[in-house]
């Protein structure tokens, strides 16, 4: 590939991953030479059960003001109007009913509300006028010698309307300190309850997930299910006197689908799953980790049989500080140790597994893989060619793919792929299948969804001035040609100039098989074809340029790995300095700086190192020159077509040679 520059950039342009004459060229899964670590910032974790988010306030609190107003207005009306049953006269009317005789009992309150009964029965009431001389109605109430009550107009509800008056208060107060505990809870409960467990951290389901969901990994099925038998009958091995496994943890590169594997797990043997991150556990405060790791357990001994799930599990079960650290870091180490002893005391007759997952396997503390603990270490490798196509069956079951879709062909294109990285690749297909209004996902989707995932979003804006789209075009046309003269190189699947992410342009070479072993001749050709697109700008333009910064970068880290660990230099011979650590741990900062031999030998090294690169491009460069003629012709097709196809690429080269003479341009070896 070629890649883009910025010079006075203030951050280095990110290396994409995939080797540099494309994905394909990488090497095998974490195996071989080449050695790239799948895409860079891959999906981390998927759905799992990890790090739960804080839960959104329970139900409740959502419906409560509502209704407490709705309750407050209700009060309000039924008490503000004590109900008056029957008709309201005016005082005119009234007057009018006294003077007739209608009118039997009144009752007269201070304010001149007037409640009473008529000669029939009826209930009424009305109001008397107090502002206004009333001495004609007590005149006509004692002539037609109805009888008179006084009473204080608020004398019953007086409490009522206090209460009334205050109830409001009384809810918003009410209101204030409940959610107000309900956030002390959701805190912790404050100070005094920090140490206590919480929903939050510890949580059990019985998952639906199983083996079935799980692709590949017959081997790893094959260890843990033996898990899964002892979950589903602990009292059999207790009546054989047989230990049932404690602890299984789970070593693997990232999304490799090990929180997967623990909830199938679970959900074969149909026991509740607790899991908690490891991190989870860490607190500000000391002993916290430690009081939680014991109600975990507690909560596990309870729901037995069931699986206890530490995800990440390096975050408390680090090594414990050595001398070397003053103070060392006593809430981890106290959570570790709770740990341990939570796993030494259970009763094994009990049925609880503890499964734990870590990607740093080395940075864990030795205590915690003693046998009695953690004694079952299940490796989970990237998947290979065959599990990554049984990935992407899975991922794609339930959509629609079009017939011509070959997942195993993307299979074959994905070589360090991680199972999560699969299932972000079938979802962005089916992103794009979306975009274009379709149900179906083809191959184009996938394969776009591929070089996404591989290198970046494609930019719909071409922004190359011409003269640098037929820069790009020469360079990758240098490295399609090489990889299809040179005998053991994987074939070219396409090259295309079309930007994405950080790569201007890209050639993919698609492995007829997946390898497992590389022969020095399937090195070298490797290096040429990395090299073969900086052969390509020298021999076309006399120079090389800023866009061959990656490829020179992994030519010289597969050439670097020939030379110190594979023995494959002549200077240097059968020596090999392995680099020591699995691969996927991530190198130790301190160990590229502790070498295991002399400045003497570092110089030999460096020399071997570029001894094979210079060969390589030496060789690139001679043949591209006796291929000019199919160099510039590949070049002036990519310029025109943006994408081409490995097919064509052959095609071209069988073109017979035009004859010798003009039209080539400086021949500048390096
Ligand atoms: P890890 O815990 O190893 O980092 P996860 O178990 O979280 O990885 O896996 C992330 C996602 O990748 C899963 O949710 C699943 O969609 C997908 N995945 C990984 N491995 C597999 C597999 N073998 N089969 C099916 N899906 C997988
Ligand atoms: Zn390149
Ligand atoms: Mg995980």
């Amino acid at each position: 590939m070629i890649g883009r520059t910025r010079l006075r950039a203030a951050r280095h342009p990110a290396t994409p991953p995939g080797g540099g004459a494309g994905g394909g060229a990488g090497g095998g899964a974490g195996r071989g030479p080449g050695q790239w670590s799948g895409p860079g910032g891959g999906p981390g974790r998927g759905p799992g059960p990890g790090g739960t988010p804080p839960k959104p306030p329970p139900a409740p609190r959502r419906w409560l003001l509502p209704v407490a107003v709705l309750v407050t207005l209700l009060l309000l009306v039924l008490l503000a109007k004590p109900s008056p049953t029957g008709p309201r006269y005016g005082y005119t009317d009234l007057l009018t009913r006294v003077d007739a005789g209608q009118v039997q009992t009144v009752d007269v309150s201070d304010t001149g509300g007037v409640s009473g009964t008529l000669k029939d029965g009826t209930h009424f009431t009305s109001q008397i006028p107090t502002a206004l001389d009333t001495s004609q109605l007590s005149r006509a109430l004692s002539d037609q010698h109805v009888s008179v009550t006084g009473s204080r107009s608020s004398g019953g509800s007086s409490i009522w309307s206090s209460l009334l008056l205050f109830l409001p208060l009384l809810i918003f107060g009410g209101l204030f300190l409940w959610s107000g505990r309900m956030a002390a809870r959701s805190l912790g409960g404050g100070l005094s309850a920090i140490g206590r467990s919480r929903a939050k951290i510890i949580e059990a389901e019985r998952p639906a997930t199983g083996f079935a969901d799980v692709a590949g990994y017959e081997g790893v099925k094959q260890e843990v299910s033996e898990v899964v038998d002892f979950l589903r009958s602990p009292e059999r091995y207790a009546a054989a006197g047989a230990k049932g496994p404690r602890g299984v943890i789970m070593v693997g590169p990232p999304g490799t689908g090990k929180t997967l594997l623990a909830r199938a797990v679970a959900g074969e043997a149909s026991v509740p799953f607790l899991s908690v991150t490891g991190s989870g556990f860490v607190e500000m405060f000391v002993g916290v980790g430690a009081s939680r790791v014991r109600d975990l357990f507690e909560e596990a001994r309870k729901r037995a049989p069931s699986i206890v799930f530490i995800d990440e599990i390096d975050a408390v079960g680090g090594r414990r500080a050595g001398g070397t650290r003053i103070g060392g870091n006593d809430e981890r180490e106290q959570t570790l140790n709770q740990l341990l002893s939570e796993m030494d005391g259970f009763d094994q007759s009990t049925g609880i597994v503890v499964i734990a997952a870590t990607n740093r396997p080395d940075a864990l503390d030795p205590a915690l893989l003693r046998p009695g603990r953690f004694d079952r270490q299940v490796t989970v490798p990237l998947p290979n060619q065959a599990e990554r196509a049984a990935i992407l069956a899975v991922h794609t079951r339930g959509k629609t793919l079009d017939p011509n879709a070959d997942l195993d062909r993307i299979a074959r294109g994905t070589p360090g792929f991680s199972g999560a990285d699969l299932a972000n690749l079938v979802n962005e297909a089916a992103i794009n299948a979306v975009r274009a209004d379709r149900a179906t996902i083809t191959a184009a989707d996938l394969d776009a969804a591929r070089d996404r995932v591989l290198l970046g979003r494609r930019e719909s804006s071409n922004a190359l001035l011409p003269e640098e789209r037929h820069a790009v075009a020469v360079h990758e046309s240098g490295h399609a040609l090489t990889a299809a003269l040179c005998r053991h190189a994987d074939p070219v699947d396409k090259v295309t100039i079309l930007p994405a992410g950080v790569s201007l342009g890209a050639t993919e070479q698609l492995p007829e098989a997946e390898r497992h072993l590389y022969s020095e001749g399937y090195l070298t050709d490797l290096l040429t074809v990395q090299l073969g697109g900086r052969a390509a700008e020298l021999v076309v333009f006399g120079e090389g340029s800023t866009g061959a910064a990656n490829d020179l970068a992994n030519a010289t880290s597969v050439a670097t790995r020939m030379v110190r660990e594979f023995g494959l230099s002549p200077d240097l011979g059968p020596v090999g300095y392995s680099s020591g650590s699995p691969q996927y741990l991530g190198e130790h900062p301190d160990d590229l700086l502790r070498r295991p031999y002399s400045e003497q030998t570092q110089r030999a090294v460096d020399e071997a190192v570029a001894g094979l690169l210079r060969g390589a491009e030496r060789r690139a460069v001679a043949l591209l020159r006796e291929h000019r003629h199919h160099l510039d012709e590949l070049a002036a097709l990519l310029v025109a077509q943006e994408t081409v196809d490995g097919g064509v690429v052959l095609d071209i080269l069988r073109h017979p040679a035009p004859d010798p003479g003009p039209g080539r341009g400086p021949d500048t070896a390096a």
